[in-house]
């Protein structure tokens, strides 16, 4: 073991997790590719979780993150105004939201996912005056308390230390045979069933912790007019399921919905740096001034680099780029589970967003600790770690995502051998 990873592992609580699946230090990454400190490289199929979609050090982004700092940019102003806010906003508007025709005001919350998903609910029981929250099996909405208690992981849950309150949780689409929106339904009509108009639904379209699972469009659909019919406030969580990953910037454009209230965080700075957003229906927007702050509300640098992200956003050939290469990924992945039938594989997700998931117990941990060692970096997601999730960045070129897929196959041959 290194110097660096015995200080850390001594140091750090044992919360840490990460180190423990990827036990190297890194030192150095560029797009698609890390080093560690013996100059050992690897592909990455992790992408920080999502909040590198762009991969490591885009040039572009560095530049005027560079050109900023060099001109003493304000960095730490809260929310007051500054000219890298300004300019972020009006590309949001520009390139992203008027182009699909949705109307939302940009709050700042805090700096991460968390933060986004904390301040949807209590927006949305403050609008609606209930208490009521339903999420869905499976979903991860993050660590505080509020997203905690909407998080569908028994383990993460037992992490609050309290009983975690006024949520419901339902069965998300492709858990069960029968549609839980269907028995929601009768239960709300029925006065006796105990169970209140709730505020709000939240809902990830594809699932990334809880193992990539994806909703089918027309179950969003349905929940969406479910929703609508009961006047329950309908948000949806695209802090690692958006940016891009699943296709389109915004996971739900495919689907044809328009939620009342989104959460975005991981990519959107687009260089890894902490940035979140809550975008809400302007109607929606009656907080009183000051009544969620947060003192790391919108940092300056991320501005500069999440403005300078959406330079991929400015026509088509993005998205299109990121169909063809989640088509290279389908197919392979399609072969393998068919080539290697011992592993008893089901390949899942939509878009960049894609996993594999095993029956075998354990296969898929081992398989990641397996393409670590032959230098390609995946995570395993699912409440049992069933799944092995490939998460490469979107801009990979396609002769390396392939070189990655040759790590993944070898892997599993060396496994089932
Ligand atoms: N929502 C979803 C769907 C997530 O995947 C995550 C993080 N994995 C969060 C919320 C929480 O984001 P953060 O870790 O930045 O607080």
């Amino acid at each position: 073991m290194s110097k660096h990873i015995n200080i850390i592992n001594e140091h750090e609580s044992v919360v840490r997790s990460y180190v423990r699946n990827f036990p190297t230090v890194f030192t150095k990454a560029k797009k698609h590719l890390m080093w560690d400190e013996d100059g050992k490289e690897f592909i990455d199929f992790f992408s920080g979780a999502g909040a590198l979609n762009y991969g490591h050090n885009d040039d572009h982004m560095k530049k005027q993150l560079v050109d900023y700092i060099m001109n003493d940019g304000i960095t730490h102003s809260l929310d007051m105004a500054s000219n890298a806010k300004a300019e972020f906003l009006e590309k949001f508007q520009d390139v992203i939201l008027k182009p699909r025709e949705l109307d939302y005001k940009v709050m700042f919350p805090g700096p991460t996912g968390t933060n986004s998903v904390e301040s949807a609910l209590k927006l949305a029981r403050k609008v609606t005056g209930r208490t009521d929250i339903i999420s869905f099996t499976g979903g991860f909405h993050g660590m505080t308390i509020g997203s905690l208690s909407v998080t569908g992981n028994s383990m993460k849950r037992k992490g609050a230390g309290i009983p975690l309150q006024n949520t419901v949780t339902m069965a998300y689409d492709n858990y069960v045979d029968h549609d839980t929106l269907v028995y929601l339904e009768r239960f709300l009509e029925d006065n006796g069933s105990g169970v209140a108009i709730p505020a709000a639904m939240i809902v990830e379209t594809v699932q990334g912790e809880g193992g990539i699972n994806a909703a089918r469009f027309e179950w969003l659909k349905n929940l969406e007019d479910l929703c609508r019919r009961w006047g329950i406030l309908l948000i949806i969580d695209d802090v690692q399921a958006g940016i891009g990953r699943t296709g389109t910037f915004f996971s739900f454009e495919a689907a044809g919905i328009k939620p009342d209230i989104v959460c975005l965080s991981k990519s959107l700075s687009g260089y890894g740096l902490p940035l979140a957003v809550t975008l809400i229906k302007p109607e929606l927007d009656i907080w009183k001034p000051g009544e969620h702050n947060g003192t790391f509300r919108g940092n300056n640098h991320a501005f500069v680099t999440a403005t300078a992200a959406l330079d991929y956003w400015k026509d088509e050939s993005f998205e299109k780029e990121i169909h063809q290469k989640s088509e290279v990924i389908y197919s392979f992945l399609e072969d393998i589970v068919s080539k290697y039938p011992e592993i008893k594989g089901e390949v899942r997700g939509r878009g960049f967003m894609v996993g594999i998931a095993s029956e075998v117990e354990g296969l898929a941990a081992k398989v990641t600790a397996k393409c670590f060692d032959l230098g390609l970096i995946m995570e395993t997601a699912g409440p049992n770690d069933e799944v092995f999730k490939l998460f490469p960045p979107l801009n990979i070129p396609t002769e390396d995502l392939q070189k990655g897929l040759a790590i993944i196959e070898e892997s599993i041959k060396q496994l089932v051998k």
